[in-house]
Formats: structure tokens, C-alpha cells, sequence
């Protein structure tokens, strides 16, 4: 379905429709029906719990838990919990959509296979639309690093000033002795590039890991048909591997989910090294607490950027609705 697109007019994009479908939670276990639903240009991504009837805007500074997905939390209501939104987000970010509802009726957003190419297939369904509001977006002006540990395996992951305008990415994993090995990727993420190249790499665990997952009450509702499961040296999925290198794919897809939280695409260009969602979300953080570290770009401030007078403000939050 290439093509759908409409041309990038620097216009807000929503959904033209409404479109769902019902899942498993991959921590949970628990089956949930997740919408995807047009909204007023200017909302944001918005997650919606339908089942308590509260919103959640889809920001960095509310994400609460970063163990194996990223969780978002309502505001003074921590129970208010809906984990594994990264996949959604990167299809949503991927296909350059600005505004939507994602309703939910439980506490987890479904898995599906473990990639964003079942949300990129609804959205499809549903079909994108352009606004008539102009989109911002973040500059990043100077280089921000969030670090994880110390010495020559310890994980980082930094923001630099775009040496073109959009947003590229480069990361490289490491899980020695097993078939996932050292992979890097480097890709300027755009809606061609997100949806030949990430969209439909899977999520991946270690078979070590399941147990003590269970234990933790996490991975309850995974499975061969949503992740990748990686035993030494093996994959042990039937199918095999959807790319050779789909473990690097995979972690960057969630970079692009993560950094959607920022609320407005980023013009910058992202290095990591072992980075995951609890890095990921570090890494909003420090920028946003740098005030000279990023400044909101409106179309109209890129008309007159040589004046530099675009006022630093954080990202327009999402308002409910
Ligand atoms: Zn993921």
C-alpha cells in the first residue's frame, strides 16, 4: 500500500477514520481492543483508557515505567497505568500522523506480532489526512547524552544538532554469544524508510529471560507468534527471522516510539549504544531540562530563522478530549 501518504505539506496529520483491533497484552496477558481515532489539530497523541474513562497525553514526562516497554501514567492517578505504547507510537510518528486518540480498554495495548506493521497496516485501513494547522517541530541545538553504567560496555544514547532537516538515527546492540551478536544500524527515518525498514522487526527476548520475566509477572501474555525468542546461538521461533539484522531494526523502531514522546517530531540526529526505553526516556528528559539545548520551530519561525527569535517553550501538550 506505498503511496498512501499524501505529500508532506508541513500540515498536521490525522486519521480520516476510526479503526481498531483486539490483542493480548505481551506483560499482561490480558486481551484488549485498541482504536485509533481521528482528532482536532493541536491534540496530540492522546492515550485513552476507555475502561476508566481517563486520558493520558502521550509525553516523556509521563512515562512511569520503563521495564521492558514503555508505560505511561495519568497525572496524580498512578493506577491509572497503559503499558507497551512504543509500537503504536512508532507507526504513528512513522507515518508522520501529529493528532490522534488511542483508545484502549485495559491496561496494556495489545502486542499483535511484536512490530509497528500491524498499526502501519490499521492506518492504512483508516487512511491519513492533512490539516490546515501548521506543524512545529523541536530543533535540537546542542548535544545531550544520557549514560547507563561505566566502561567500555556501558550504555549511552545522544541527541546532536541535524546536519540536514528530519531525524536520523543511529544505534548499534551488543548481546554477545548469541544469535543476535553486534549489529548497527544507521537510517534517516522517514515514512519510506520507517515502513520498508523497521515496521515489521519484532520484539525479542532471551529464552533465559522468560522465567525470571514470569516470575516478575511480566511477559505473561508473550509468545512465538509476538516476539522473538533468542536461546544462545539459536532462534527458536519456526519461522525464523523476518531480517538478519531485525534485533538492530527492532531497537531503533523503538527509539523512533520512545523519542515520539517528545509531542512534535525532532530535528536531530540520535547516536546509541545499547540504549533501550529507560535510556531512551533519559535521554527527552535532559533535553527538555535544557533550556538552551532545544527550541519549538514553527513554520513560521523557519521563515524568519535567521532572526533566531523563536521563544523556547516546552512542546505543546497534548490537551485531553
Ligand atoms: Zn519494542
Amino acid at each position: 500500500m506505498d503511496g498512501f501518504l499524501p505529500v508532506d505539506t508541513g500540515r498536521r496529520r490525522t486519521l480520516k477514520a476510526s479503526i481498531g483491533c483486539v490483542g493480548v497484552g505481551l506483560h499482561s496477558g490480558r486481551r484488549a481492543t485498541v482504536t485509533l481515532r481521528p482528532a482536532a489539530a493541536g491534540t496530540g497523541i492522546v492515550f485513552r483508557r476507555t475502561d476508566l474513562g481517563i486520558d493520558i497525553p502521550a509525553r516523556f514526562d509521563r512515562v512511569g515505567d520503563t521495564r521492558l516497554c514503555t508505560a505511561l501514567f495519568a497525572e496524580d492517578m498512578p493506577e491509572a497505568r497503559l503499558g507497551t505504547v512504543e509500537h503504536v507510537m512508532a507507526a504513528l510518528a512513522g507515518c508522520g500522523i501529529d493528532d490522534a486518540i488511542v483508545a484502549v480498554d485495559g491496561p496494556e495495548v495489545p502486542i499483535l506480532d511484536g512490530s509497528a506493521a500491524p498499526f502501519i497496516f490499521l492506518i492504512d485501513c483508516a487512511g491519513v489526512v492533512n490539516s490546515q494547522v501548521a506543524r512545529s517541530v523541536i530543533e535540537v541545538l546542542k548535544t545531550v547524552r544520557v549514560e547507563d553504567g561505566t566502561g567500555p560496555g556501558a550504555a549511552w544514547a545522544e541527541l546532536h544538532p541535524a546536519s540536514l532537516p528530519g531525524f536520523e538515527a543511529e544505534l548499534t546492540i551488543d548481546f554477545p554469544n548469541t544469535a543476535i551478536g553486534r549489529q548497527s544500524m544507521n537510517l534517516r527515518v522517514t515514512p519510506d524508510t520507517f515502513r520498508h525498514i523497521l515496521a515489521d522487526s519484532r520484539t525479542f527476548t532471551l529464552a533465559d529471560d522468560i522465567t525470571r520475566l514470569r516470575a516478575a509477572g511480566l511477559a505473561q501474555g508473550g509468545s512465538l507468534e509476538n516476539a522473538v525468542v533468542v536461546d544462545g546461538p539459536l532462534v527458536v521461533n519456526p519461522g525464523g527471522l523476518r531480517h538478519a539484522d531485525e534485533f538492530v531494526r527492532h531497537k531503533l523502531l523503538d527509539v523512533v516510539g520512545d523519542l515520539a514522546l517528545a509531542g512534535n517530531p525532532l530535528n536531530a540526529r540520535f547516536r546509541g549504544f545499547r540504549s533501550g526505553h529507560a535510556l531512551n526516556n533519559r535521554l527527552l528528559r535532559a533535553l527538555f531540562a535544557d533550556r538552551s539545548a532545544w527550541r519549538l520551530l514553527s513554520p513560521d519561525d523557519a521563515l524568519r530563522t535567521s532572526s533566531g527569535s523563536s521563544a523556547a517553550r516546552l512542546p505543546a501538550a497534548a490537551a485531553p478530549v
